[in-house]
């Protein structure tokens, strides 16, 4: 994890969980946008901190288990950006 975003006090609430989380964007290829430092699944409209992953990794790892959403593969160069491949 991005160790800048836990001195984001907007990032430390997110991580608080209870949001009301936006669906995922998805790019010209139909995958889903991960935004850096994600934690929480927003397939299935979770809001509490039981849907809680400890890291973007193990979220996304989760996150194969939706057949409805499809992930961007991954590489080193775009691990810790948001901008489009
Ligand atoms: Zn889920």
């Amino acid at each position: 994890m991005s160790a800048f975003l836990t001195n984001e006090p907007a990032y430390n609430r997110y991580l608080e969980g209870g949001l009301n989380l936006p669906t995922y964007n998805t790019d010209q290829n139909g995958n889903i946008v991960l935004i850096a430092g994600e934690v929480f699944c927003r397939v299935d409209s979770y809001t509490s901190k039981d849907a809680k992953f400890s890291t973007s990794g193990n979220l996304r790892n989760y996150l194969k288990t939706h057949p409805t959403i499809s992930l961007p593969p991954t590489s080193r160069a775009s691990r810790y950006t948001n901008s489009p491949q």
